[in-house]
């Protein structure tokens, strides 16, 4: 949106800019109601073992399901959320419903070491935190190594005592950190020896442009996938693969050695119901091959 100097020193604003003001208020407006009239959804993700597509774990991603406007994404409610401060109590309530339904999945037969990743962002980084998930996890009897806290260079950006203080705190609690979307924005790999990690997931962008048309594109991305590969794992973490959404992906990512994948490919991610009825459909099939 543009900015016009206006007449006597005034600004003077174009419609983009009063349809942005105004659809981010409309936002905060349904973040609002979404907390009060419980619309707020942890949709979930399968993330695979690379060697044989089973799974290992579950992603939460937040979903706003508006009874009126229907599904909103959390590209167009995190920002806004984290300027009207919604964002701790969003990321609260995503926390519990995830738990909730990991207790859920684990009473199906073979899902009961899957794991939950659940993403922060950096003001949701406050040090009540482990308490608050130590809450959660004791009254649905998950033990914390099930659990996997997400986190994007944004969070170590911060490189506050109490963002190492909740980070120290959740590996003795025994739950993982993965550095999310690893390999874009800013100079990433310090981080890799400067806080405790131990996933490390390798942003989506790497797993496009390794069907990219130019024949050059892709061979200098398998190089750096497999040198964020190498590093990753002689650090002793381990490394999932985002936006798999072919055959094809996975197959050059298993060639160049990632343990962990997650994309369309396996499944988008689902409501707890849903991926319920693929889990059960899932084991059914495999009790009458067997
Ligand atoms: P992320 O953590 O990197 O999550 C992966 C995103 O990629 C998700 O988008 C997922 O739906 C999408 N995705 C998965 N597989 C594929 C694929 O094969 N192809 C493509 N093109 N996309 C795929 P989503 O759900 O829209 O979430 C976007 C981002 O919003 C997340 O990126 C994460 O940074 C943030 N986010 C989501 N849920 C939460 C939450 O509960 N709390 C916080 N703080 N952030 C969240
Ligand atoms: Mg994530
Ligand atoms: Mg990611
Ligand atoms: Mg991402």
């Amino acid at each position: 949106a543009r900015k016009h100097g206006g007449k006597n020193g005034k600004q003077m604003f174009d419609t983009s800019m009063l349809d942005a003001a105004r659809e981010r208020h409309e936002i905060a407006q349904y973040i609002e109601a979404g907390l009060r009239e419980d619309w707020f959804e942890a949709y979930l993700q399968p993330i695979v073992g690379m060697s044989d597509g089973r799974i290992v774990g579950f992603e939460a991603l937040m979903r706003l399901n508006h009874p009126e406007k229907g599904i909103l994404a959390p590209a167009r409610i995190i920002g806004i959320a984290e300027e009207t401060g919604t964002i701790g109590r969003i990321g609260e309530r995503i926390l519990e419903k995830a738990i909730g339904h990991l207790a859920v999945i684990s009473r199906l037969e073979g899902t009961g070491e899957t794991y939950l990743a659940v993403n922060f962002s950096p003001m949701q980084f406050e040090t009540t935190l482990p308490h608050k998930l130590a809450a959660l996890l004791l009254k649905n009897h998950i033990a914390p190594s099930r659990i996997v806290i997400e986190i994007t260079e944004a969070v170590l950006m911060l490189d506050s005592p109490d963002v190492h203080a909740v980070l120290k705190q959740l590996g003795e609690f025994g739950c993982r950190i993965a550095l999310d979307d690893f390999g874009t924005g800013y100079s990433s790999l310090s981080y890799l020896n400067r806080f405790p990690v131990d996933i490390v997931k390798v942003d989506q962008s790497f797993t496009r442009s390794l069907t990219a048309d130019e024949v050059d594109v892709r061979r200098k991305s398998r190089m750096l996938i497999k040198g964020i590969r190498t590093i990753s794992n002689q650090m002793g973490y381990d490394t999932v693969a985002e936006g798999i959404e072919t055959l094809e992906d996975w197959e050059l990512l298993k060639k160049l050695g990632i343990d962990y994948g997650q994309g369309y490919f396996f499944s988008k991610p689902m409501p707890i119901g849903e991926m319920l009825k693929m889990l059960e459909s899932n084991s059914e099939a495999k009790a009458t091959t067997a």
